[in-house]
This record gives C-alpha cells, sequence and structure tokens, in this order.
C-alpha cells in the first residue's frame, strides 16, 4: 500500500493535486471536509453536530472525525493506498491516523506539508469564496479557520518530523511545478518499497535453484537460511562455530542464530529492491519472526508462492540427485530424504496453512521443465512489482 498525507493551510491546494495524485497512482481519496459536507448535506447526526463549528471555521472535534474516518478506510480497506486530505489536522489525529494504519497492517508512507504563507492563503481563500459557494469561504471564518490551523494543527508536523518521514513542498510556486515536485516524492517513497517474496515448497521442488535464478533476473537478495548457515561454518566464524558445535551434537540450530544471520543479511542490502526467501520461515514461530524483521524496516511480506510437486516425483528427484554431484549431504540415505519430507510436512505446511488464510498463497505446478515453471515464477514476481506502485 502507498499511503500519502497531504498537509497545508486552508487554500494551499491540497484539493488541486490530490486529483493529481488519485489519478496517476489509484489511490483512494479522503478528504476529511469533503466528508463532512456530504454529512452536512444528507443531514445525518454527524453531519448536524459538525454544522456550526464548520460555519464557524473551528476544527470539529477528533471524535466525529474518527468515526467518518474509520468507517471510510474499513469500507475500501482493498485500497491501493490512500491520500488523505486534511486529515490528519491535529496532534491526536496523527496518533488515531497510526492506529488505523497498523489497523491495516501498512503505515503512512510520508505526510507532504504544501507551504504556503498566511498571506497567500488568505489572498487565496477570498478569491474561491467568490465561486465556492462554501459557507466558510467568508473572510471572518476564513481568518479563525487560519488561526485554527496555526494553533491547532501546525503542530502536526512536529509529530512527523520527529518520525523522520515529514516533507515539504514550495507551495507558492506555479501549479504544474508543485505538482512535478510532489510526483517526485512519490515515486521515491515507491522506490524504497521492498519486494518480499517466500517461496515455498517441498525439498525437491526446486526452489532452491529458482530461487536463486529469480533472485538474479529481478535483482532481489536471495535469502537461503540453509546456505546461510553453511556458509558461516565453512568462514569459521564465531557463529559458524557456533553452528557446527550444534550440528554435530545434532540438535536443531536455535532460531535465535538464524535471525542473527538474517538480520544481518538485511542490514547489509541497503539498496536491494527486495528479497527472496527459501527455507525460512520453516516454524510457526519463524513466520512470527518473519513479520517482525520485516516490519523493523517498515516493511512486510508481499507475496508467497508454493511450488507443488507429487511426493512420488519429489522422492524419485532426491534419490537421482544424490547420484549426482549436486547430491547435498542430507541427500545421502532414504531416512534422511524422508526425515527432510516429514519435517516439512509437519512443521512448514501448517506455516502455509497460516499464509493461505492471511495473505492468500500462489500455487505454482513444479512439475514441468526448469524454465516452463521458471516462467510462470517470474510472471508472478512481475505482477508483485505491479503491485507494489
Ligand atoms: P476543508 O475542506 O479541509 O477545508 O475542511 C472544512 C472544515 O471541515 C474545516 O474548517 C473544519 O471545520 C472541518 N474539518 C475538516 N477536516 C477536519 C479534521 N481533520 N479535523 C477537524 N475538523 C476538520
Amino acid at each position: 500500500m502507498l499511503n500519502i498525507a497531504l498537509f497545508g493551510p486552508p487554500g494551499a491546494g491540497k484539493g488541486t493535486q490530490s486529483e493529481f495524485i488519485i489519478n496517476k497512482y489509484k489511490l483512494f481519496y479522503i478528504s476529511t471536509g469533503d466528508l463532512l459536507r456530504k454529512e452536512l448535506k444528507a443531514e445525518t447526526y454527524l453531519g448536524l453536530e459538525a454544522k456550526e463549528i464548520i460555519e464557524k471555521g473551528d476544527l470539529v472535534s477528533d471524535e466525529i472525525i474518527v468515526q467518518i474516518i474509520e468507517k471510510t478506510i474499513k469500507e475500501n480497506s482493498d485500497a491501493n493506498g490512500f491520500l488523505f486530505d486534511g486529515f490528519p489536522r491535529t496532534y491526536i489525529q496523527a496518533y488515531i491516523l497510526e492506529g488505523l494504519m497498523i489497523k491495516l497492517n501498512t503505515s503512512l508512507n510520508c505526510l507532504i506539508n504544501i507551504d504556503v504563507s498566511e498571506k497567500e492563503s488568505l489572498k487565496r481563500l477570498l478569491k474561491r469564496g467568490e465561486t465556492s459557494g462554501r459557507s466558510d469561504d467568508n473572510e471572518i471564518v476564513i481568518k479563525n479557520r487560519l488561526e485554527e490551523y496555526k494553533q491547532k494543527t501546525l503542530p502536526v508536523l512536529n509529530f512527523y518530523k520527529e518520525k523522520g518521514n515529514y516533507i515539504k513542498v514550495k507551495g507558492e510556486q506555479n501549479i504544474n511545478k508543485v505538482t512535478s515536485d510532489i510526483d517526485d516524492i512519490i515515486k521515491n517513497e515507491l522506490s524504497k518499497k521492498l519486494l518480499n517474496i517466500v517461496l515455498f515448497g517441498y525439498p525437491g521442488s526446486g526452489r532452491g535453484s529458482q530461487g536463486k535464478a529469480l533472485a538474479e533476473k529481478f535483482d532481489l537478495e536471495y535469502v537461503a537460511t540453509g546456505k546461510m548457515l553453511e556458509d558461516e561454518i565453512k568462514s569459521n566464524s564465531k557463529i559458524g562455530k557456533q553452528i557446527n558445535e550444534i550440528y554435530e551434537s545434532g540438535q536443531l540450530v536455535p532460531d535465535e542464530i538464524v535471525v542473527k544471520l538474517i538480520e544481518q543479511k538485511i542490514a547489509n542490502s541497503k539498496n536491494s529492491k527486495g528479497f527472496i526467501f527459501k527455507g525460512f520461515p520453516r516454524t510457526l514461530v519463524q513466520s512470527y519472526i518473519l513479520d517482525g524483521l520485516l516490519k523493523k524496516h517498515g516493511s512486510s511480506i508481499s507475496k508467497i508462492i508454493e511450488i507443488e510437486v507429487p511426493t512420488l516425483e519429489l522422492i524419485q528427484r532426491l534419490n537421482n540427485r544424490s547420484k549426482t554431484d549436486r547430491c547435498m549431504p542430507y541427500d545421502t540415505s532414504t531416512d534422511k530424504i524422508v526425515q527432510r519430507l516429514k519435517d516439512h510436512q509437519f512443521k512448514t505446511i501448517p506455516v502455509i496453512e497460516k499464509y493461505k488464510q492471511l495473505h492468500g498463497v500462489e500455487i505454482i505446478n513444479g512439475v514441468d521443465d526448469f524454465d516452463t515453471v521458471f516462467k510462470k515464477l517470474a510472471n508472478e514476481i512481475e505482477n508483485g512489482f505491479k503491485n507494489l506502485k
């Protein structure tokens, strides 16, 4: 999701710029001013309660705003993202917005402040008042609206400055220049979004070779925890020695170590377009860990793909592999092969089931030859990139 808040004094041009943004980026537009005017026109309870306040140019209570905004967001939770105009307008509303975003498992990308002086704002509103037909576009009310803006709305900026997602645009340039400045900001936000793919499949389904090839083609970071553990052992690092000892004692590598390695990998991939996770999450606990790791970086899982191959075909493939130089240490006996298939069935299938219920899982038939399966997977990833925009 792409979520943007447009900020600025009355008359800054938020409405005008919004039209461009929602058309180009297909966002759902939420103007609390428009929503309130609709309630007013329909003479609803909320509308009647807000009427006098709006006509005076004061701010409507946060309680009323929560009700109208929560309803609109809930009804449109499948949107590409939201563009907020005229919200948040108080420090409290900034917290409300945080809460609403968490509920949708997303966050506000940035707040764009269209910076316009009080004098210019007053001039523009008086001019608009000649034709707008809005009862609050007359001089006395306009002055009060600007006063409310100074007293109650400007402090909102500190909230976002402290959070680090505040961006200012010079609002007194010509309209097209303001539009192109805003467009640049949004493009930049989109380029920061990561495509995170979780690739599932039984051992032998081809998830490893496909995952690696996909990461290369799409310039994504390939995160294969099994390989990362092996590399640590080979490099003889401190963690590597620890892992080796655990392997030798026949125990499972604890999640703490795997998490540390993934954290390192993410931290070292600052310019990455996203990640393909293979072999992680393997358990329900690890699925919660992955959510947390990505959230820490303001990101989340974009797509989950499962490569499906019938069990007999899997056994045949693993058995064949064991006779080639691609033989993995865990392919060397029937016992080991069966154990790995069992592990997947008992520990990882519940994770896939959880994802099926939460996000949906794309199932790809993995029985075809490598190139055919690769094409189908690549198609899923291309769609993933499109949906990020
Ligand atoms: P606008 O169309 O954004 O200029 O809003 C018109 C009027 O609606 C404002 O002067 C306020 O009285 C009220 N209003 C709109 N949005 C909010 C908000 N987020 N919080 C409080 N009052 C609002």
